[in-house]
């Protein structure tokens, strides 16, 4: 086995309501330990799918009917956009397309486990900085950047605290972040934000060549098992 593999210990992924019912004997169990939709999807959803012929097919990998609307509601380019199966893969894909060996990636702790497994997935090094007031420490983050970071994770909001980074913070970080270094701002919970403050990511592509926003169907949108995730970048 490659060196790097031996310090991940495996994904723990939350039980099920089945796993828990049998484990404590229990009839009446309510699943929140993996953050998906207590309400379920929209009924349209259901009637979307229900016409669907294609299982026998690949996929269309261009993903052209889903990227034509989504770019149309958003307001960003059709070319900005990358599909992937589930959020993981998509932070795999930044891991494995940005860091050579030895390259370094800075992220906060307790935060997705998935940054730091994929960074040493690619033979990189993960630098984890506690969070401060269970928040992302974005000087924290500046403080620890060397000549060898090229990626940085920031879960905004947070998993598992919940806490936001307001838009004068972000902005202010991306300032001070140099060019080279990716950033990818996971927002797996952005429709639950609720402050003002939140800042609107997609607005600073713009300005920023080097952020690639984290979008995801799983939470807000109730569709955890259809493993579709998207992302934005420039
Ligand atoms: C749930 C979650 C995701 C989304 O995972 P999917 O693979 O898209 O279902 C991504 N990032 C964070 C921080 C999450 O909590």
């Amino acid at each position: 086995m490659r060196e790097a593999l031996k310090n991940l210990s495996p994904y723990k992924p939350g039980k099920t309501v089945e796993d828990i019912k049998r484990e404590y004997n229990l009839s009446n169990v309510v699943k929140l330990a993996s953050n998906e939709n207590a309400y379920g999807f929209s009924p349209k959803v259901l009637e979307a799918i229900s016409g669907v012929t294609e299982i026998p097919l690949y996929p269309d990998n261009g993903v052209l009917k889903l990227r034509g609307k989504l770019a149309k509601k958003l307001n960003v380019g059709e070319n900005n956009l990358i599909f992937g199966n589930g959020s993981s893969e998509l932070i795999s894909i930044a891991a494995r397309t940005i860091l050579t060996p030895g390259d370094e990636t800075i992220t906060c702790t307790p935060s997705f486990f998935t940054y730091a497994s994929e960074t040493m997935i690619a033979n990189g090094e993960i630098t984890q900085i506690p969070l401060k007031n269970n928040t992302f420490d974005l000087d924290g983050i500046i403080s620890r950047i060397t000549n060898k970071t090229k990626l940085i994770y920031i879960a905004n909001p947070n998993n598992p605290t919940g806490t936001i980074i307001t838009a004068s913070e972000q902005a202010e970080f991306l300032s001070k972040v140099p060019q080279n270094i990716y950033v990818v701002l996971d927002e797996a919970y952005c429709e639950f934000a609720k402050n003002s403050e939140f800042p609107n990511s997609i607005e600073m592509l713009k300005n920023n060549k080097n952020i690639l926003i984290l979008r995801t169907f799983s939470k807000a949108y109730g569709l955890a098992g259809l493993r579709i995730r998207i992302w934005y970048w420039r």
